[in-house]
């Protein structure tokens, strides 16, 4: 067990926002927070070592709540498409990865988030073939992570009744629920064999993407291993109408019916729903994920973050796939969420707060992971998931040093240190928990490698785009005029 470890003197987030305090860590928890002189005084004697944080703001970790493990290696690939035209591309990616590739992907993310302040991520995995590589690079990546394993039978483009080259077409198999069910309890097995930092979810694509065979694999592998859902929803307009064609009401009042919408699920970008839906999700107490980079860099909208505040509805936060959002920086992440509700409303205040979008990076990404109460807090009892953020750093030094401040300041050059479970994954910018400059030099080989293999496909999907974009949009009378 760790010795106990009081970081004194930083900004501490808290109840009442940033207060200058003491954090005792003792093994993998928060022991005791000091605020008062005597408070800290005692903390002081109970600390084998101290680590003086003046000029620093101590948060708990950030939390990306939807992202997808697999494309951080993808960066600088085709993102200037519509979601439906973009995901032939990464599906075409997808398919060329390996257990080494899956490797070095989630690595690769591990260096950038530790770098950013993250502690926490959820891993939306299509290749739940390739779980158990996944599963031992998070453990060693020292992050804590759900791995949502992917469940779906129906692609994009079969709803949309677009053909494609047959080279890469790779439709879906429909599923099998005797087979996946094995597969499932397998990864879950690995995942709790390990160290708890990792745990499993299941984690439907979206559900127009599945039958309602598959839904009711869903509704009966989260009863019987009791585990959180992770899906996309109504991410663009052309799922909106999709959405229509399930069920009379839509399909979120299907999925209501059927028993699917409940407090363990979350879902990222929740952007194309009737108010009457998002009424359904709140009052089933369904998180939803904001990922403002990648529905901005894909043209797929602005999610009505205000709705969602005024129906109580908790928010997190993620930056979904490097090929669509870019960064995995929770900093832009919440400086968008706290500018885009700004846009149509001179009525300032009603615009959220920052205090309440820090909130939703940490204490809201906590409940996606399962870790509701867990983390996301600095509070004793707590696992001490912790980032140490320069208030002094050319870009964060500033006239004050509240919660404002520090979301419209802060960025991940700023992070200086960064705690998982007691244990520091990153000390003074140095990652500690793996070897970066191996991982960067790995991954840059997969890299060489995945473009290869994928060549002669793209060129295929490059050549066969201008038909591919006509038919999708003459699908969707309308779409390219609003
Ligand atoms: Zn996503």
């Amino acid at each position: 067990m760790n010795r106990p470890l009081l970081i004194d003197g930083a900004l501490v987030w808290g109840e009442a926002g940033f207060r200058a305090g003491g954090v005792l860590v003792e093994g993998e928890r928060i022991a005791a927070v000091g605020w008062t002189d005597d408070e800290r005084r005692d903390l002081r004697a109970r600390a084998a070592e101290t680590v003086p944080a003046d000029e620093h703001w101590l948060i708990p970790g950030l939390i990306d709540a939807h992202a997808h493990g697999y494309a951080t290696l993808l960066r600088g690939t085709e993102n200037s498409l519509p979601l439906e035209l973009w995901a032939l591309y990464t599906t075409l990616y997808g398919r060329a990865y390996d257990a080494r590739a899956i490797r070095a992907a989630v690595l690769l993310g591990a260096a950038e988030r530790i770098r950013g302040g993250v502690t926490g991520v959820i891993d939306h995995a299509p290749m739940v073939h390739l779980a158990e590589a996944a599963l031992a690079a998070h453990e060693q990546t020292g992050l804590r992570v759900g791995y949502a394993a992917f469940l779906h039978d129906i692609s994009d483009h079969d709803l949309l009744g677009m053909t494609l080259p047959p080279s890469v077409a790779g439709g879906l198999p429909p599923v099998d629920p005797s087979a996946y069910a094995a597969r499932f309890a397998e990864v879950l097995a690995v995942a709790r064999a390990g160290s708890g930092r990792v745990g499993v979810q299941l984690g439907p694509n979206a559900p127009q993407r599945c039958s309602p065979e598959a839904w009711a694999l869903w509704k009966t592998l989260r009863d019987r291993h009791g585990v959180n859902v992770h899906m996309h929803l109504m991410e663009t307009r052309a799922q909106a109408e999709i959405g229509k064609c399930r069920g009379p009401e839509g399909l979120v009042a299907e999925m209501e019916r059927f028993g699917l919408l409940e407090d363990g699920l979350a879902a990222a970008h929740g952007i194309w729903l009737s108010e009457v839906e998002r009424e359904r999700l709140a009052r089933h107490a369904v998180t939803v994920v904001h990922n403002p980079a990648s529905n901005l860099m894909l043209g797929s909208g602005i999610m009505p973050l205000s709705s969602y505040r005024d129906l109580g509805t908790t928010v997190a936060l993620g930056t979904d796939s490097a090929n669509t959002g870019g960064r995995h920086d929770m900093f832009e992440t919440m400086r968008l969420a706290l500018m885009l509700p700004r846009i149509g409303t001179s009525q300032h205040e009603t615009w959220p707060r920052a205090e309440e979008i820090l909130t939703m990076a940490t204490r809201n990404g906590a409940q996606v992971l399962g870790l509701g109460g867990q983390v996301g807090e600095i509070a004793a009892g707590r696992l001490a998931d912790l980032a140490l953020v320069r208030c002094d750093h050319p870009t964060t030094l500033g006239m004050r040093r509240d919660a404002s401040a520090f979301v419209q300041h802060g960025s991940p050059e700023a992070v200086d240190s960064v705690m998982v479970n007691g244990t520091w994954v990153m000390r003074e910018r140095r990652i500690l928990a793996f070897d970066e400059v191996a991982v960067l030099r790995e991954a840059e080989a997969v890299m060489a490698a995945l473009r290869e293999r994928t060549e002669a496909d793209r060129a295929l999907l490059d050549a066969a785009l201008p038909a591919l974009s006509q038919s999708f949009a003459a699908q969707l009378p309308g779409f390219r005029k609003t």
